[in-house]
């Protein structure tokens, strides 16, 4: 059996399907704009989202941040979950980039209330603090394990930031697992959110990039952002030619990632040596041990087996499936787990 790597679903190669896109793509310079692939991915993510425009960043990162720099001035403040990947794991780019703060409010497995963010908004007139002027969601949440808003949530969300004239981003760099998951519409998020960060690397599978989605107003200073982080880029049609054929091909399936994460959770819950399994609802799983000094045996039994997961710390041990997670590996993988005893 060959390695089987869980780690995150980031470690795919490309299928023979999107190389034969890649190699057949049109290319120009896109600093001038004229890269035709680039140009249709980026439209066909717009529409996709019912928005105005969209733009193709090599990372996910740097299209949260360039997002965090369009809705805030330095010294403001943006509010998110403690858990939140803008906040832990961009390298500080919050505070470097825009010169923002972080409120970090406790939320449950990632994701936070209309009602907890209404608490958190600093009073606009009180010079002391921090201007409150937007708020930053994730769906799925990553450090939460691929848990997904309900849609009613994120609605009461937008109307507390109507009513306090804060902007709305989404990091979604799993959005298409909870699309899935969920049955729903682009469209309806295009409608709610101001800003949408989505990656063509996570589930996708594509080598690299994200785009990041939006209305005019804001976008109109995007590209101009970009250039700043240093996001500018030639002939990057290659990557955009991925990702269209990824949003053709790839997205369906990612249903099957969800699936099979769903059952390795099952299984997990049987297990006399896990303490706790998070509720699973897309494509990542994340569980305890009940004795956690035994953490490192039992990647050992795992890496015996040619298995590789995340320990993230803290008790937390992460399994992500993926494209190049197959249906032999998982049946294994099944039985891997229920043979190894601690
Ligand atoms: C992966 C990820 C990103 C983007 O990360 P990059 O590695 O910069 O592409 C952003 N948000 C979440 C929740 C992620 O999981």
């Amino acid at each position: 059996m060959k390695e089987i790597d869980l780690r995150s679903d980031t470690v795919t190669r490309p299928t023979k399907g999107m190389l034969q896109a890649m190699m057949t793509a049109q290319v120009g310079d896109d600093v001038y704009k004229e890269d035709p692939s680039v140009n249709e991915l980026e439209q066909k993510l717009a529409d996709m989202f019912g928005m105005d425009e969209a733009l193709f960043f090599p990372t996910g990162s740097m299209a949260n941040q360039a997002a965090i720099k369009l809705h805030t001035q330095p010294a403001e403040q943006l509010i998110c979950d403690k858990w939140a990947h803008v906040y832990n794991y961009e390298g500080g780019g919050v505070s470097f980039n825009s010169g923002v703060s972080c409120k970090l409010l406790d939320g449950d497995r990632g994701m936070i209330t209309a009602e907890m963010v209404k608490e958190n908004i600093n009073p606009p007139d009180f010079y002391h603090s921090p201007l409150t002027s937007l708020v930053c969601l994730e769906n799925t949440t990553n450090k939460g394990g691929g848990a997904c808003y309900d849609i009613e949530e994120i609605k009461k969300i937008r109307k507390v930031c109507d009513e306090n004239s804060l902007g709305l981003h989404l990091d979604g760099a799993r959005l298409f697992n909870a699309l899935v998951k969920k049955g729903e519409d682009p469209k309806v998020y295009g409608k709610l959110f101001d800003t949408i960060s989505v990656c063509l690397s996570k589930g996708l599978g594509t080598p690299m990039g994200s785009v990041l989605i939006g209305n005019k107003d804001l976008m109109e200073n995007a590209i101009r952002v970009r250039k700043v982080l240093g996001g500018g880029m030639r002939q990057v049609g290659f990557m955009a030619a991925a990702g269209i054929y990824a949003l053709d091909h790839q997205v369906e399936r990612l249903a099957k990632d969800n699936e099979r994460a769903t059952q390795i959770s099952e299984v997990l819950n049987q297990l006399s040596y896990v303490d706790k399994v998070e509720p699973t609802e897309t494509n990542i799983v994340i569980f305890y041990l009940k004795d956690t000094s035994k953490e490192t045996e039992f990647m050992g039994e795992l890496s015996k087996a040619n298995v590789r997961i995340s320990n993230m710390g803290q008790g937390k041990i992460r399994i992500v499936t993926h494209h190049d997670y197959t249906e032999e590996m998982h049946q294994f993988f099944l039985k891997t787990l229920k043979v190894i005893s601690l």
